[in-house]
């Protein structure tokens, strides 16, 4: 991992998503792009192209900043942070 952050580099094990759907659009009744998983706390939520930007509103407001890809085929971390993308 060449050029990680500490934010990324404290990540041992990586959270895969639970259920491929955003958890906050599913409750009101919302669509979404891609999906991103929170590497704090496992919830998995939707990305920024997305209408409702659930997840960078997560790393926001809940002070998690790591999220992996939750796309299947895509193997990457993200840092909200510090703007750090790194493959797995
Ligand atoms: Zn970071
Ligand atoms: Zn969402
Ligand atoms: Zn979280």
């Amino acid at each position: 991992m060449d050029d990680s952050c500490s934010h990324i580099d404290a990540i041992s094990s990586i959270k895969q998503p639970q259920r491929r759907e955003c958890e906050e659009c599913v409750k009101i009744g919302a669509t979404w792009v891609h999906l991103r998983t929170c590497q704090k706390c496992g919830v998995t939520l939707c990305c920024d192209s997305s209408p409702n930007q659930h997840a960078s509103r997560h790393a926001r407001d809940a002070g998690h900043p790591v999220i992996a890809s939750a796309q299947s085929g895509e193997r990457w971390l993200y840092c909200y942070l510090d703007e750090t993308l790194v493959q797995y």
